[in-house]
């Protein structure tokens, strides 16, 4: 079976690290909209320079730049058995530019409780120095969630692809429980 797994949830619900577990469980490819799009950022040229300035204030990258970063390395080869991919679609726009060409086959949803969101990103800016994760940067960041990406999973969740997820708790706890919706029956 060919997954093509969506993992959204707030800043700080533990995406990156769930996503890194379940992509050797499952033997896919895991990417994150937010690196890929970090890794765009890197260079001298224009297209670089807007992509920092926009992730810096924790707005949202345009959804033309958004769709190219994600074609690319939706093309590479390692994808043809499908891929986990996490921060992605944040918005209407995203959703129905993906929507166009696929459908993915399950959209698990890391809930945790807003404090926990917070505490964790502040624990994240001390030891990883993201550049983004300024307190105004992450309430945008928050917002944006709350408005934009929030509504996304309501769609998803009315074709019955939504599989939440408990994310409080320790990592290991959170992955088993994330495999074990991924393998139950209607699973991921
Ligand atoms: P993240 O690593 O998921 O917290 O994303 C970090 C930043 O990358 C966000 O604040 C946005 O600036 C940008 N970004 C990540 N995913 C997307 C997306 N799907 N659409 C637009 N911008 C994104």
């Amino acid at each position: 079976m060919v997954h093509r797994i969506f993992l959204l949830g707030p800043q700080g619900c533990g995406k990156g690290t769930q996503a890194a577990i379940l992509s050797e469980r499952l033997k896919i490819p895991q990417f994150s909209m937010g690196q890929l799009l970090r890794d765009a950022a890197v260079g001298t040229d224009n297209l670089a320079e807007r992509i920092r300035v926009i992730q810096s204030k924790g707005e949202l990258v345009p959804g033309n730049i958004v769709a190219e970063v994600l074609r690319a390395r939706l093309h590479m080869p390692d994808c043809a058995n499908g891929y986990i991919l996490d921060g992605f679609p944040r918005n209407q726009d995203q959703y129905d530019s993906y929507a166009e060409h696929d459908k993915p086959t399950a959209v698990i949803v890391i809930e945790v409780p807003r404090e926990v969101s917070i505490e964790r990103i502040a624990h994240r800016s001390r030891t990883e120095h993201r550049t983004d994760d300024t307190p105004d940067a992450i309430r945008r960041r928050l917002e944006i969630y709350d408005q934009d990406t929030e509504p996304m999973i309501n769609h998803y969740r009315s074709q019955g692809l939504v599989r939440e997820v408990d994310g409080v708790g320790i990592v290991e706890e959170v992955a088993d429980r994330i495999y074990g919706v991924c393998t139950a029956q209607g699973g991921c």
